[in-house]
């Protein structure tokens, strides 16, 4: 964990949820995690996983941390699918306010999906032109030599 970082933000909302200062509909805590019910649900069953530091976002998690909650989604995305009857489920996670995240302590979604359901996914894409792509991986690739 990066010494600059609260493990509990008081003014945090899912730091208070987690602390049990805010009630919430958990379905799975572990060390690491709690997983609760999302209060404005895409579908019944939309389960948030919040680690239990805090970190405003999936940037800003520790490797080991993003690991080992991550270790929990095939598990939630059973019980949930199982639970819900759903057909698929989305694992989405927000990062930042331009992908719309709202709550900035940093976390999963997993959205039980059903054929002919209100969502609207996928998402536009587009396509790459000229030499756009080329110079897009080696822009990231670049990054990625250096963290
Ligand atoms: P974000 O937009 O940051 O990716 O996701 C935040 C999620 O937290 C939203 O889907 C929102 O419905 C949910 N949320 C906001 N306030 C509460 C709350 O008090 N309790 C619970 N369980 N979920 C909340
Ligand atoms: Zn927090």
């Amino acid at each position: 964990m990066h010494d600059s970082v609260p493990a509990h933000d008081p003014s945090c909302l899912f730091c208070r949820i987690l602390a049990g200062e805010i009630p919430s509909s958990r379905v799975l805590e572990t060390p690491d995690a709690v997983a609760i019910l999302d209060i404005q649900p895409v579908n019944f069953g939309h389960v948030l996983l919040v680690p239990r530091l805090h970190h405003a976002d999936l940037a800003e998690l520790p490797d080991d941390v993003a690991a080992r909650v991550a270790t929990l989604l095939p598990r939630l995305a059973r019980a949930i699918q199982a639970a819900c009857k759903a057909d698929g489920l989305n694992v989405v996670i927000n990062n930042g306010r331009a992908a719309g995240q709202t709550v900035f302590h940093g976390h999963w979604h997993l959205v039980p999906r059903f054929v002919g359901d209100a969502v609207r996914w996928p998402w536009p894409q587009g396509r790459y032109e000229g030499d756009a792509m080329a110079v897009t991986q080696a822009a990231i690739a670049l990054q990625l030599t250096s963290t």
